[in-house]
């Protein structure tokens, strides 16, 4: 007897109907034979539904009562997904992240998951019962509090228990067939991938696709967890994020030249401007972002006016970041001596992705190519061996994401791709 780890986002519970509807899916897998532990996200759009009513009562809400709030969510969802297998005949118990046996670090809203000890888990299993764990969430090491994984972090949860519970895979349910070559409800040509290695989706995923976080996929590489993305409302085979590549027929399905398109639209960018050009500058700078557990992205210095010995500094960070950082920048502004902050959360980042960019010359100049057709200004550029990313205005993006999908001749020419569910919130 296998066992399964499937994950249901929101989108998949978004009501009663997709709860009853989801219950029935894990049955079925129960009764293939499976050991079946289901990790589950809050319904719909609950997630950013409490956000704002916290900010309704505090525009900074306090770190560690958000993450009291935020988990609240996956509670709601993980009983009632309990009661409807129950209600159709089965054994089922639900747990929190904690019961779960998910230990994190104590960084509030972000935290890392240290180790995963799922006693309760098993136990469970052993008696027969179908476990249903929240997902997103863990408990402090050190100070015993509750806290979140990040947006999107039912994924890493579903991940880490499939590695410490050894599972044969880790199945993501979503509102779309797979992973595509593009976000589906931006491009309707995106054709989806029938296998995708880990580096590719850590790197689209880091780049802003979504239907994986790259927590997620980070830890699935590191223990070697095969990942099969699917929609949890159609039977069809998804697109499998593994080492290896899968076998079709006889033969093993190939790693695309490209793998696709991603895109960004949750960051801000903030310019130092008037920074004296000097030694130990950018330091100063990157050190106050970092000393508030700010993650920056990309970064950019012009080039030094001769004549001011002045120089401008950018970079981007999440816009849920944004006012921390000009914050701490603002505090420490004496001791760094530049002369103003600019923000500017009108931006968005559009990404090319493929381990075929190493070795085949003249895919950035496509690239520059395909957005100059589109009329689409570039204003920071970064790369990495198997990914070039631009940031835009935000306004251009999904003009900018399809002429580039088009231009590497990404487009399918079968069926438009299904979005299923959710709100694309
Ligand atoms: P869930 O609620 O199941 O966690 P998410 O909204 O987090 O779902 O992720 C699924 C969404 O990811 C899709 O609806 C789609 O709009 C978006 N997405 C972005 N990029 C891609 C891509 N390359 N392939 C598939 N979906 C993508
Ligand atoms: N409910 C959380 C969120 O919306 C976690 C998740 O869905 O993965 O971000
Ligand atoms: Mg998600």
């Amino acid at each position: 007897m296998g066992l399964v780890v499937q994950k249901y986002g929101g989108s998949s519970v978004a009501d009663a109907e997709g709860i009853k509807r989801v219950a029935k899916r894990i049955v079925e897998a129960k009764k293939n034979g499976n050991d079946v532990v289901v990790v589950v996200s809050a319904m719909g759009d609950t997630t950013d539904e409490l956000i704002d009513l916290a900010e309704q009562v505090s525009p900074m809400p306090a770190g560690r009562e958000l993450d009291m709030l935020l988990t609240a969510g996956e509670r709601i969802s993980m009983a009632l997904l309990a009661m409807a297998i129950k209600n159709l005949g089965h054994k089922a118990q639900s747990f929190t992240g904690s019961q779960a046996g998910v230990i994190t670090d104590s960084v509030h809203n972000k935290a890392r998951i240290i180790d995963v000890t799922p006693g309760r888990i098993r136990t469970a299993l052993d008696e027969g019962n179908i476990a249903i764990v929240a997902g997103f969430q863990g408990v402090s090491q050190d100070k015993k509090d509750i806290t979140t994984l990040g947006r999107g972090g039912s994924d890493t949860t579903a991940v880490a228990l499939a590695a410490a519970l050894d599972a044969e895979v880790c199945e993501i349910y979503t509102d779309v067939d797979g992973v595509f070559t593009a976000d589906p409800r931006v491009v309707k040509k995106a054709r989806k991938i029938d296998w995708i290695s880990f580096e590719d989706m850590l790197e689209l995923a880091a780049s802003g696709s979504k239907v994986l976080l790259h927590r997620c996929v980070e830890y699935a590489r590191r223990y070697n967890i095969p990942i099969h993305v699917r929609s949890s409302f159609s039977p069809l085979q998804g697109t499998w994020v593994s080492s290896e590549p899968i076998e079709q027929g006889d033969k093993k399905v190939e790693q695309a030249i490209i793998s696709g398109v991603a895109h960004d639209t949750s960051e801000a960018k903030i310019t130092v401007v008037g920074v004296p050009d000097k030694p130990g500058e950018a330091a100063a700078i990157f050190r106050t972002i970092a000393d508030a557990e700010i993650n920056i992205d990309m970064v950019v210095q012009n080039v030094s006016a001769a004549a001011t010995g002045l120089t401008d500094i950018s970079f981007t960070l999440p816009k849920s970041e944004g006012r921390k950082a000009i914050d701490a920048l603002e505090k420490n502004r004496p001791r760094i001596g530049f002369e103003s902050l600019r923000y500017d959360d009108q931006i968005g980042k559009i990404s090319l992705v493929g381990a075929g960019m190493k070795t085949n010359p003249g895919v950035t100049a496509d690239f520059f190519t395909a957005l100059s057709d589109a009329g689409v200004n570039i204003e920071l550029i970064s790369t990495s061996e198997i990914r070039i990313s631009v940031v835009t205005r935000k306004d251009d993006v999904p003009e900018a994401v399809r002429a580039v999908h088009t231009a590497f001749g990404l487009d399918s020419d079968s069926d438009e791709a299904v979005v299923y569910g959710g709100t694309g919130r």
